[in-house]
């Protein structure tokens, strides 16, 4: 019985399914997850003292490694002075100003302790600042766990294949409108139908929450135009790829300017913290300069804000994205020749640092093509892939998180990892 086995018991005891959030308790690959020690650059360590090369960096903030001493050293002077006030403190503004300064659609910021709250806080204000009813998101993607979105989400949503949610009542969700990723006729019909009453449109600028998939050509232009022709407001949900793929985020990688953006994991470096800003003029519609109101005991925690300073300095550096981008290429490339020597069919999406292997023989471009991928496949390569000391995701609908401390030996053994799994994927 390893530790990990124990633990599980315990947990399960006194935690619903023994996790704080379900895509954890690993159901959907088949076996009982391992309770995490210690972290250290890109590996994690279990309780049973396995080391494994970490693919899911807290599913995303860890993007400079785990424990980097900056961050361990700005969180130890900041504690020493006390972890919370509900005042007003000069973190905050540091962070800000970081924040405004690196997302170009960004003149003003607030912050909330998620990612959960920063969407939810974002649509609120969509509404109160057009005064229309409807939220437009996309099928598969994942926007946090509040009751508007919990409509075709992606996500453990998707894993766990539930449609939406008992408890979300039938008044709120009749206000949300889901379509597909990608697929521009759909939204122009939507977008120019006057009835629906829509505030605002939602996006994963990537969608990563349904595996890694790209904006296919002009979508997001497409996104930009009908929704700035109708005064509706465009939202990025950038709570992963915001500072992931560029360090002005989707929206600087791909030259589309969204007029709200919530951010979420990087931000915080491993803390709790969210984030939603935009124009300042729209912006200015919250409380207490306006009367949408939102607010938080812990939002701009002295600790988070730290740990987000810290992160975002290391990403500072000029080659940071260049490097990273470079690592992600070979883990894709590696993975490619393996899939073609082995002949398994995967599909291999990639976008800066953030990567899925789907395990299906179909181009996976939207929620539905995503849900052609063999489920049981996934869960069989996830289980040899733990064995082996890699440490990925526990659901086919996530994507593999990259990191600056992953060494090139580490990149070598996912890849090889990787190519073994495969062939005994195939041999079955
Ligand atoms: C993780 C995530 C959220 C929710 O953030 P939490 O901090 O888990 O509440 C929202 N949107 C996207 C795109 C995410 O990936």
């Amino acid at each position: 019985m390893t530790r990990s086995k124990t633990m599980f018991a315990a947990a399960k005891k006194y935690i619903p399914g023994g996790v704080n959030s379900p895509v954890r308790a690993c159901r959907s690959v088949g076996c009982d997850p391992v309770f995490i020690e210690r972290a250290e650059g890109g590996s994690v360590y279990d309780v049973d003292g396995k080391k494994y090369i970490d693919m899911v960096c807290s599913w995303g903030p860890m993007i400079a490694g785990h424990t980097h001493p900056d961050v361990i050293a700005a969180l130890e002077a900041t504690m020493k002075n006390g972890t919370s006030f509900g005042a007003p403190t000069p973190l905050e503004i540091d962070l800000a100003k970081m924040v405004v300064e690196a997302v170009p659609s960004i003149e003003k910021v607030r912050f909330v302790n998620s990612g959960t709250e920063a969407t939810m806080s974002a649509i609120r204000l969509a509404r109160g600042y057009t005064g229309k009813r409807c939220v437009v998101k996309f099928d598969g993607c994942y926007h946090g766990h509040a009751d508007s979105f919990l409509v075709k989400a992606g996500s453990g949503v998707a894993t766990l294949a539930i449609p939406g949610s008992p408890g979300v009542p039938e008044d709120i969700v009749k206000n949300t409108i889901s379509i597909p990723y990608n697929n521009i006729d759909i939204l122009e019909q939507t977008l120019t139908n006057d009835a629906l009453d829509i505030a605002c449109v939602i996006v994963e600028p990537v969608a990563g929450n349904m595996g890694c998939i790209p904006p296919g050509d002009g979508f997001l232009q497409a996104l930009r135009k009908l929704t700035a022709e109708r005064g509706i407001l465009l939202i990025f949900d950038e709570v992963i790829t915001g500072f992931r793929l560029a360090y002005g985020g989707a929206q600087e990688y791909y030259g589309v300017m969204p007029d709200l953006t919530c951010l979420g994991k990087i931000i915080g470096g491993g803390l709790p913290v969210g984030a939603y800003g935009g124009k300042a003029e729209i912006m200015n519609h919250i409380a207490p300069d306006g009367p949408v109101y939102q607010a938080g005991t812990l939002s701009g925690n002295p600790l988070a804000m730290s740990a987000g300073i810290a992160t975002l300095k290391l990403l500072q550096r000029n080659t940071f994205y260049s490097d990273l981008d470079k690592k992600a290429a070979e883990v894709e490339n590696g993975l490619q020749e393996a899939v073609k020597r082995i002949g398994i069919d995967v599909q291999l999406n990639r976008v800066g640092s953030l990567m899925t292997a789907f395990f299906t023989d179909q181009r996976v471009f939207d929620f539905d093509s995503a849900m052609t991928s063999d489920t049981d496949r996934y869960a069989r390569y996830y289980r040899s892939m733990l064995r082996s000391g890699v440490y990925i995701a526990p659901s086919q609908f996530e994507v593999f998180f990259l990191s600056a401390a992953h060494s090139s030996d580490d990149i070598e053994n996912v890849i090889k990892m990787s190519e073994d799994s495969f062939s005994e994927l195939v041999e079955r």
